[in-house]
């Protein structure tokens, strides 16, 4: 975020073409906050939850890490004509756009408008709003599978 073109704000208004949650092969990492939302929206068990809607897939660190399940057509297992878990979707999700990697660069920024139609239009979002975001993205830590069955335990003992 070096150059901070976006000093000033973005616009960014959803136009729900659906593109972020499937059409082509993507990965929506779970972090302990996300899955706990998750497991709260369902009224699931970690196990049960994992085994129906997720997978265990290589991260650049090398661990293994909790990841949302696919359709065959690559839309989220989650995606029913909307979010079926739209109140607690992952921070992945509800940071988009604005992410470190869209954001290090005007180019970048304007380069991913080939996956979202809503990039540049409709509401303005302060520099507040997006640094909210950015720092939520940055700390949202996928799960690893090593954690598991910690989190699991923990999960047992409070419900
Ligand atoms: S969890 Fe919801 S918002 Fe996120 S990719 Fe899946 S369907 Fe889309």
């Amino acid at each position: 975020m070096a150059d901070m073109f976006f000093a000033d704000g973005l616009k960014f208004s959803c136009k729900r073409c659906s593109h972020c949650c499937g059409g082509e092969p993507g990965y929506v990492y779970l972090s302990r906050q996300d899955l706990s939302g998750l497991l709260e929206f369902f009224k699931m068990s970690p196990v049960d939850f994992e085994k129906k809607y997720c997978r265990w897939v290589g991260y650049y660190d090398g661990n293994e890490v909790l990841c949302l399940q696919e359709k065959k057509n690559y839309d989220c297992i989650l995606w029913q004509d909307g979010c079926s878990a739209y109140e607690k979707r992952p921070i992945q999700c509800s940071t988009y756009p604005f992410w470190t990697c869209l954001l290090k660069s005007r180019e970048d920024w304007v380069a991913e408008k080939v996956n979202c139609p809503g990039i540049d239009s409709g509401e303005l979002h302060k520099l507040s709003e997006i640094t909210e975001k950015v720092i939520s993205y940055e700390r949202n830590v996928p799960i690893k599978k090593s954690e598991f069955k910690d989190f699991v335990e923990e999960f047992e003992k409070e419900n």
